[in-house]
């Protein structure tokens, strides 16, 4: 009895292992993208997002006012809408996300933005669509400077500014009451190529221990927001629902500049 060999195809063997290692990492990824966006914590808001763009009426319990204030809040809220994005709510690998984004579901160019807190107003000489504000006394921490960011306040392209002409580029430590017009939020991300859906970023900031700010990018060099708007905007501790009041609400008695809408 004699055996005769398997005929070994030497060419055709590698490429069988290249096609299950593609194909594997494929899988891998789409998979990964696909349990982040359907199912990771967070998701739940982001699938009801167009939803909510389309019809903004329909969700009148999620939307926040501006000038409300939570219960005993030292901040009010700063502008209208739904907070989609969360402070340190993560929306791809390795980026986590430092501050709120509040949606209105308007237009660019359409709905106000207004200081949250009294402060000292700055706007670099190159920041289109930012300002940010600094508070001497942190009011939950009596003595400890803080600053509060607030971004997106241009067209998608960074050619029309929605910043208020009160602030024109190069403005520095004008002071600001709060309920002051800041200016209305816009698409603008810093790159032209890629802009941001309609919204309003907002952050509040570490001093540097110089008179200056942190960068805000960085999740370590701000603070949760959640006590000083008396709403549960850490995705930590609320990674499902939509930040709405749970305690009485009140309302400032804010001069809003009208939504145009
Ligand atoms: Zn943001």
């Amino acid at each position: 009895m004699s055996f005769k060999p398997i005929p070994i195809n030497p060419k055709k063997s590698p490429k069988i292992w290249v096609y299950i290692v593609v194909s594997t990492l494929i899988l891998g990824v789409v998979g990964y993208f696909a349990y982040q966006y359907l199912f990771s914590p967070g998701s739940r808001r982001w699938l009801d997002f167009s939803a909510f763009k389309q019809n903004r009426d329909d969700y009148a319990e999620i939307l926040l006012l501006p000038g409300m204030r939570c219960g005993d809040a030292p901040f009010a809220f700063p502008t209208t809408g739904a907070i989609f994005g969360l402070w340190s709510q993560s929306y791809r690998p390795g980026h986590i996300h430092a501050g709120l984004d509040i949606f209105s579901a308007t237009e660019p160019g359409a709905t106000p933005v207004y200081a949250a807190y009294p402060g000292y107003l700055t706007r670099k000489a190159d920041w289109i669509s930012t300002v940010i504000i600094r508070h001497p006394n942190d009011p939950l921490e009596p003595g400890r400077q803080i600053w509060t960011y607030y971004t997106h306040m241009a067209d998608d392209q960074g050619e029309e500014s929605f910043v208020s002409e009160d602030f024109p580029t190069g403005t520095a430590e004008v002071f600001v009451e709060a309920g002051q017009f800041l200016g209305y939020q816009g698409n603008y991300s810093g790159n032209p190529a890629n802009p941001t859906g309609l919204h309003l970023h907002f952050s509040v900031v570490k001093d540097d221990g110089n008179g200056s700010f942190l960068n805000e990018l960085e999740i370590k060099n701000t603070y949760d927001p959640s006590p000083y708007l008396n709403l549960a905007v850490n995705h930590e501790n609320n990674p499902e629902t939509f930040p709405i009041c749970e305690d009485e609400i009140t309302f400032e008695n804010w001069d809003l500049v009208k939504e145009y809408e």
